[in-house]
């Protein structure tokens, strides 16, 4: 028998091993724009043709090469950036396989100058397949320039996958943006079929989204900002009322390199929950700074991806300082937040469960009251004069006086004295569904089924807090009988129901006994509402994963307020509009949904015209 293992010449095994890094033309551009930025560029241009499949070209003002270096980039494996495997935990730059310019010429035209600023003439380089067909010398600028032609004129069976002209361009442009995203510092510029579509100065960070992104995404934005000891976070966030039903732009960048990470997409997500409407997307740009010996980023050939060393650390770190950056800006008007300024993360113990950090909300406290006092409970009892919350202050603000502005961004406490009556403040009912009220900046509607559903989340919240469930004893005990699966998901989640204010006894095979309802429930048909709070319960389960206290408050809270329709009194208008403004978060229920917007005189006035 003779032996059949062969080793594969240089050239087969490049194409094979570019298979992994150059997908596509976009692909390409990455990697040359990433060299360009870790050679210390700062201009990089970015030229392409036929969406990259006639031209990609890369031209930076970086470090250059040497008249040897530039032929042994060509090679696979080499790299400046590595020399032992423990540098592998140390890395800052985007590129260390050595792999990409070895692929890329392997399967592409390329073409090469650099130029060392230290040398007299540069280095031009042609090669083919990763056959060298030209290394001479020529005049030529300090810097590198990479031209990439007919990616894939080799392996025709790759060209034939590529998508449509604008599919590619589009993915160029995302791997072009990712990487100004990261570098306001550098200036980039983009050039298709030979017009100049994007330039972008060399700027901040905020002016650096709104080059890419249009110049009034700014304002979309806040900022966020942590610092701890195993990770700091920086960038910006969108405001809740700018998410979107599209994916839209989300972005985490770890070391300044462009990630995916479902589990941190998560963290975040969730600290959007009950602010944004379900299957709505928040924008973010989130830059994390992190010890590179705590990630592992060779996980996947396309470096996308990256493993934390304490992924749960992590998760809770940025859910919290999203939370933060709304209190700090007043994304939610009168949230009381008492985060932990400092979290220590030093003496983490990664065997233990780490309890996400929770934001402490004050109850009681009421942002139009200069002095606190416990609110009644229930939805529809008219607050007696003496106890009225100040909400008042929204209709009548003396000039002078810190205010709610227009959008209610900010609220801030009047100092004052209140008024003992009421006056001049008028409600109206519109299509039993709506209250429209004037308030200093103009016209507010109120949701009133939403209005209603938040107010109750929040009061069933703090019941179950303050360990008071609100229960409205049954004058005749109901037996309920559930399926068998509803009755088993009833026992699993029996003390919570209870600390909503169901009286609710176990009454053997799938049967229940409730003596009594929560507090504004009462009316309703014990199974009924037993049976559509589970079925929320378990739809919530699976799309947002809520803790189950928030899961079932939040399902009762909306099938208590769901399809609300009748007129309601001046009085119980009143208690809902008082009601609401001294909840955490007036402006969206629970669940997602807008409760309310104020129609400015402005607007009023231009319809008008
Ligand atoms: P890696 O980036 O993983 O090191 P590459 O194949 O992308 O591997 O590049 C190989 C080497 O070529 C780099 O380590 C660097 O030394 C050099 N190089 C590549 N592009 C440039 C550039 N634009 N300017 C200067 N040096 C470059
Ligand atoms: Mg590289």
């Amino acid at each position: 028998m003779t032996d059949i293992i062969k080793i594969l010449p240089d050239n087969v095994a490049n194409q094979i091993a570019a298979g992994e890094v150059v997908q596509r033309p976009a692909s390409a551009a990455k990697e040359l724009l990433e060299n360009a930025i870790d050679a210390g560029a700062t201009d990089v241009q970015l030229i392409i043709k036929d969406a990259g499949k006639t031209l990609i070209q890369v031209v930076d003002n970086g470090a250059g090469m040497s008249d040897t270096d530039a032929r042994l980039c060509f090679e696979r494996h080499s790299t400046s950036k590595i020399s032992e495997a423990h540098d592998l935990f140390a890395l800052r730059t985007f590129g260390f396989r050595g792999e990409a310019l070895a692929s890329i010429a392997a399967v592409a035209q390329l073409e090469m100058k650099t130029k060392r600023a230290d040398m007299e003439l540069a280095t031009l380089i042609q090669i083919e397949g990763s056959e060298v067909k030209q290394h001479t010398q020529c005049s030529a600028a300090n810097g590198t320039s990479i031209a990439v032609k007919n990616l894939f004129f080799n392996v025709p069976a790759r060209r034939k996958f590529l998508k449509a002209d604008a599919t590619e361009t589009s993915y160029i442009i995302e791997e072009f943006n990712r990487v100004a995203l990261v570098h306001p510092e550098v200036s980039f510029s983009y050039y298709n079929n030979t017009k100049l579509v994007t330039r972008l100065e060399k700027t901040t960070l905020r002016q650096r989204i709104n080059g890419v992104f249009g110049s009034s995404y700014g304002e979309k934005l806040i900022p966020v900002e942590e610092k701890t000891n195993v990770v700091n976070i920086s960038g910006f966030i969108g405001k809740p009322e700018f998410a979107r039903k599209t994916r839209g732009e989300q972005y985490f960048f770890v070391n300044n390199r462009f990630i995916k990470h479902a589990f941190l997409h998560h963290a975040v997500t969730s600290a959007y929950a009950e602010m944004i409407p379900d299957k709505s997307f928040p924008s973010y740009f989130i830059y994390l700074a992190v010890d590179p010996k705590n990630i592992d980023v060779n996980i996947h050939p396309t470096k996308t991806e990256v493993k934390f060393s304490d992924e749960k650390a992590m998760y809770a770190i940025m859910k919290s300082a999203i939370r933060k950056s709304f209190g700090s800006f007043s994304i939610t008007p009168t949230i009381d937040f008492e985060v932990e300024r400092s979290m220590d993360f030093s003496n983490l113990d990664t065997s233990r469960e780490i309890k996400i950090p929770t934001i402490k909300v004050n109850p009681d406290y009421n942002p139009f009251q200069t002095t606190n006092t416990a609110r009644p409970s229930g939805s529809y009892t008219p607050p007696k004069d003496k106890n009225l919350p100040n909400w008042e202050k929204l209709y009548d603000i003396p000039e002078a006086q810190p205010e709610i502005d227009q959008k209610f961004n900010r609220v801030e406490k009047a100092e004052a004295d209140m008024p003992d009556e009421i006056t001049g403040i008028s409600f109206f009912m519109f299509a039993k569904k709506y209250i429209l009220t004037p308030v200093k900046s103009g016209l507010m509607f109120i949701d009133i089924a939403n209005a209603r559903e938040r107010i109750c989340y929040e009061q069933l919240l703090r019941n179950m807090e303050n360990h008071q469930p609100m229960s409205q004893g049954l004058l005749f005990p109901q037996r309920v009988v559930l399926t068998p699966s509803e009755g088993e998901l009833l026992g699993d989640v029996l003390n919570e129901i209870r600390a909503l204010g169901f009286d609710v006894e176990p009454f053997g095979q799938n049967t229940f006994v409730v003596n009594g309802l929560p507090t504004d429930a009462e009316n309703q048909d014990a199974k009924d509402l037993l049976e559509h709070l589970l079925e929320s319960y378990k739809k919530n389960q699976l799309e947002a994963h809520l803790d189950k206290k928030l899961n079932l408050a939040r399902s009762l809270a909306k099938n208590i307020s769901m399809k609300f329709s009748r007129n309601l009194t001046t009085e119980e208008m009143q208690s809902i509009v008082g009601e609401l403004f001294s909840c955490t978060m007036p402006e969206t229920s629970p669940s997602g949904k807008k409760v309310l917007f104020v129609m400015t005189g402005d607007e009023i006035e231009k319809k008008m015209r």
